[in-house]
């Protein structure tokens, strides 16, 4: 029998040790820890993959301390757009949300897309009439409205540039321990259960001052969120646009099943080879069929954890070395 394992990610991003207070990244490792232990003890009591990352994903959106669900960046104009994926690697089953701004939980709009519709991905006011019409829960579009995140738009607007740009100085008032103004949000759970089965999730923000209407990679299977029994479960977070072409999440499962590559070297090989080549910026959390744990990233910092079922947790924010 396999020995059932989830993984988590809060983002990646750039690392401004100057700003960071000890609290605050306690606050992070804090987060991260309560939500990878959580998981693995579902796994523990025998929940299914999908119900793990469902739930972790729910988990990260509902903390603020994460672009995604409360605490979602702004758009240029000023509103939000959430995205939402899951994948479950049984089946193949696909559900998925994107430019969503009255659904508390994305992902479990995308969720209820996944086993109540013959679709894939809803968009919109079609995605928030569908979820509602499953009783997932509405709010209004400033509840996921934060004063920091007000700032941040700010910042963009004024340098007129969709914040992301890793060479531009931030001035931030909060003590991120990743520069806010230069890291991506989005949060993302992958997991192994005890039958084998594997399952992947993704929901965000997006990207400050992006233009509305615009959809990144995290709503899309194969590009921010993939997820196949035969090979492995991917979620990813970073340049949206880059993660998307260059099929990200799926390039990992097609390295690794027709190309015979382990885990270690097909998600090291997209994100520090392709993604990187093409200016792209951001890291992934995977998890194949045999338990393997692969947890790269090419910026400064990615907050991740995960844990294996009878063993503890790890949590991480900066590079190792
Ligand atoms: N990948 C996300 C997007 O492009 C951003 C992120 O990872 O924070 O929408």
């Amino acid at each position: 029998m396999v020995k059932a394992v989830i993984a988590i990610h809060g983002g990646a991003g750039a690392i401004t040790r100057s700003a960071m207070s000890a609290e605050k990244e306690q606050q992070y490792r804090q987060a991260l820890t309560d939500i990878v232990t959580h998981g693995q003890t579902m796994l523990a009591q025998g929940a299914s993959a999908m119900d793990a990352v469902t739930e972790a994903v729910r988990l990260l959106e509902e903390c603020p301390l994460f672009n995604a669900g409360k605490g979602a960046v702004f758009t240029h104009q000023g509103t939000h757009e959430l995205d939402a994926c899951v994948m479950d690697g049984r089946t193949l089953d696909v559900g998925a949300v994107a430019g969503v701004s009255r659904i508390r939980n994305p992902v479990l709009a995308a969720r209820a897309v996944l086993e109540n519709s013959s679709h894939v991905l809803f968009i919109g006011a079609g995605a928030e009439a569908f979820a509602a019409s499953h009783h997932i829960e509405q709010v209004e579009p400033d509840f996921f409205s934060t004063p920091a995140r007000w700032e941040q738009l700010q910042r963009a607007l004024s340098s007129d540039e969709m914040l992301l740009d890793h060479d531009g100085a931030a001035q931030h008032q909060d003590d991120d321990p990743l520069d806010p103004d230069r890291k991506f949000g989005t949060v993302g759970a992958v997991a192994l259960d005890a039958n084998g089965n594997l399952a992947a999730a993704t929901s965000t923000g997006g990207m400050t001052n992006k233009q509305v209407g615009r959809v990144g990679d995290s709503p899309l299977a194969g590009a921010g969120c993939y997820a196949d029994n035969e090979s492995v479960a991917v979620s990813c977070t970073g340049t949206g646009e880059v993660f998307i072409r260059t099929l990200a999440a799926y390039d990992i499962a097609a390295q690794m099943r027709y190309d015979g590559r382990s885990l270690q070297q097909a998600s090291v090989n997209v994100i520090h080879d392709k993604v990187l080549e093409l200016g792209g910026s951001g890291g992934l959390i995977a998890i194949d069929r045999a338990g393997n744990v692969a947890l790269p990233f090419n910026s400064e910092g990615m907050y991740r954890g995960f844990a294996r079922v009878g063993e503890p947790a790890e949590v991480a924010i900066y590079r190792e070395s």
